[in-house]
């Protein structure tokens, strides 16, 4: 069976298909290729402002009504509560040391919390991968796209012409010829394989291994510190990270209870673990729970719902991510670390800029021309990285809370920049800018300069510097990101504790090269206020004839939302 298309997209997670379903909208044939079936349990769950303003974009752009309302924890409630998902209104931290309780000193406690957005109706969302995913692949299918699942690819031959992948699908031969290939696979990475695309990961300064599974039962923060002063927003319904001595863990509290939750662990840590480190997966999880006595109590009586497992290294990275009739999306080219969320956000970002580079092909060579294909496989190269070094920097900054808390508010600035930026600016030139900071001439370069003064002290053995040499860093960063820092971060009187604060904003509208009053026009924008936008069908929208040709998937039923859905009482958000 040869089978023909424009594009072939190998990999169906949610980048694969949505870049798949904005082809089809475009009017490409375009043909999603996966290796399993969904639903299908995947990692990386946590969204951010940045993600869900490319969600905002291309909804807006491609008439994607579903996209727009999964952006916001409110309107995904509103519109498909039948979605498992988790309300994120910040990012939470707390430092912990071995044997010791985690120690509630009031504001001066070891914790950081950082809002993400005002109110809980225009929050961030955790994605339940498993609902998310398989809700993008049906709506490609919807779009036209011709989504064909267990198939394995074998081969991959690229010509004059296009590319030519053989695999099987069920035990029977399959060929596709494609004019263009999309490697969507993730950190399987199918083309890296295919085309021996060398590794870059001896360029790249992160190493971690991680312990994770879901849970249910899992306590919150808040029921076992209940005197800890109150935040921002409740602390639990963030990303909650655990800064300890061997790394760091996540947790992502669902709606329904699911949390997940994950180790992080550098090489230094899991040395220091001895024989538990080799004791599987299991052991290492008891092990950093004893050891650590407020997350041992927060998951005392929690169940997995699934094996824990381990997984010894976490980071990839490739030397090239395009090639005149290829391109990989940034899952397949690299990965740093969870750290920071980046993940989705760089991810979206890259269907952005391909939608737009096909967009511009749509009536000439129907592929990405060599001048924004090498354009793309910069963007990635850089991006890619400053994520490194804004992760590595804070993996450094783990030896001090001090340290920490200043060195994350390198990406807050950067992200809370961008997100207003944009937010204000011309959507159709943003998704081709930098991200984390990338090409802007103040933040670009102190990623870097932070991650080397952050050696300095650390003299790269996690030793925590002087508390001379820490409060130098700290002043140091918090005037090197002055000329961008918009949300009133790395300020003292804080106490670590950052709400969303309109007031410092417009306090510094200058910052953003606008006057007082051009800025408060423009503050219903930044609050999310306004109607639903109108999704009228695109002129160039060319629907695939989509009843003639039924879906070649293997779908089960999406798990149905408890109705006694465990929102918190405070929330302002029921369900429908
Ligand atoms: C521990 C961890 C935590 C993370 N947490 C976050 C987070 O909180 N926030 C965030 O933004 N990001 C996070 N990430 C990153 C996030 O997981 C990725 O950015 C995201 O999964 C990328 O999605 P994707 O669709 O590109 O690829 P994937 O989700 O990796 O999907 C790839 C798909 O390709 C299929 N496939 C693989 N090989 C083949 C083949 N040969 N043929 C056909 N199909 C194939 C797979 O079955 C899969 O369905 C995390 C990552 C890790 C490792």
């Amino acid at each position: 069976m040869t089978l023909d298309c424009d594009v072939a997209i190998v990999g169906s997670g949610f980048a694969g298909s949505l870049l798949a379903r904005v082809l089809a909208v475009q009017g490409y044939d375009v043909m999603l290729l996966e290796r399993g079936t969904h639903p299908r349990f995947a990692i990386g769950e946590s969204t951010t402002p940045l993600a869900n303003l490319s969600l905002e974009r291309l909804a807006k752009r491609y008439g994607l009504r579903d996209c727009y309302r999964l952006a916001a924890h409110g309107r995904w409630l509103a519109h498909h509560p039948e979605l498992r998902r988790g309300l994120k209104r910040g990012f939470t931290y707390y430092r912990h040391h071995p044997g010791e309780p985690f120690a509630d000193r009031g504001l001066d406690s070891e914790r950081l919390l950082v809002a993400a957005s005002p109110d809980d109706a225009i929050a961030d969302v955790h994605w339940m991968r498993s609902d998310v995913d398989q809700h993008f692949v049906r709506e490609a299918i919807a779009e036209g796209v011709d989504y064909r699942d267990r198939v394995e690819v074998t081969q991959a031959g690229f010509d004059e012409g296009g590319a030519t992948l053989r695999g099987v699908r069920l035990g029977e031969p399959i060929e596709i010829r494609a004019r263009f290939v999309v490697d969507a696979s993730g950190p399987s990475g199918f083309l890296a394989r295919q085309l021996a695309i060398p590794s870059g990961l001896e360029r790249t300064r992160t190493r971690a291994g991680l312990v994770f599974s879901h849970f249910a039962g899992v306590r919150t923060m808040r029921e076992l510190l209940p005197s800890l002063p109150a935040g921002p927003y409740p602390d639990d319904w963030a990303a909650v990270h655990h800064i300890i001595d061997e790394g760091w863990m996540y947790s992502l509290r669902f709606d329904d209870g699911v949390t997940s939750a994950g180790f992080l662990l550098t090489p230094r840590g899991v040395s220091s673990l001895g024989d538990a480190a080799s004791g599987g997966a299991d052991r290492l999880w008891a092990a950093m729970l004893e050891r650590y006595p407020t997350i041992g109590a927060a998951f005392a009586d929690a169940t997995p719902t699934m094996p824990i497992a381990w997984l010894p290294r976490i980071q990839h990275r490739l030397t090239r991510a395009a090639g005149p009739r290829w391109v990989l999306l940034p899952h397949a080219y690299a990965f740093v670390d969870p750290l920071f969320s980046t993940g989705i956000a760089w991810g979206l970002r890259a269907v952005e800029r391909l939608a737009l580079a096909f967009e511009d092909a749509a009536s000439g060579d129907r592929k990405p021309d060599a001048a924004t294909l090498a354009r793309y496989d910069a963007a990635l190269s850089e991006e890619g990285d400053q994520i490194d070094l804004v992760v590595a920097g804070a993996y450094e900054a783990l030896a001090h809370f001090d340290l920490f808390a200043a060195q994350a508010m390198l990406y807050f600035t950067s992200v809370s920049f961008a997100e207003v930026s944009q937010r204000l600016g011309a959507a159709d030139d943003v998704s081709w800018k930098g991200f984390l900071g990338v090409s802007d001439p103040v933040l670009g370069p102190l990623a870097r300069e932070s991650f080397e003064r952050l050696r300095g002290i650390t003299r790269q053995r996690g030793a925590p510097g002087s508390a001379g040499e820490r409060a130098e860093f700290v002043d140091w960063l918090g005037r090197a990101i002055a000329p961008r820092n918009v949300a009133g971060l790395a300020d003292p009187e804080r106490h670590n504790l950052y709400p969303v604060d309109f007031d410092v904003l417009m306090e510094r509208h200058a910052l953003l090269g606008m006057t007082r009053e051009q800025l408060l026009e423009r503050l219903p924008a930044l609050r999310g206020l306004g109607p639903e936008p109108m999704f009228a069908e695109p002129a160039a929208r060319a629907r695939r004839d989509v009843a003639s040709r039924p879906a070649r998937g293997d779908f089960g039923p999406l798990q149905e939302c408890a109705p006694d859905t465990n929102l918190p009482e405070w929330s302002t958000l029921k369900l429908r």
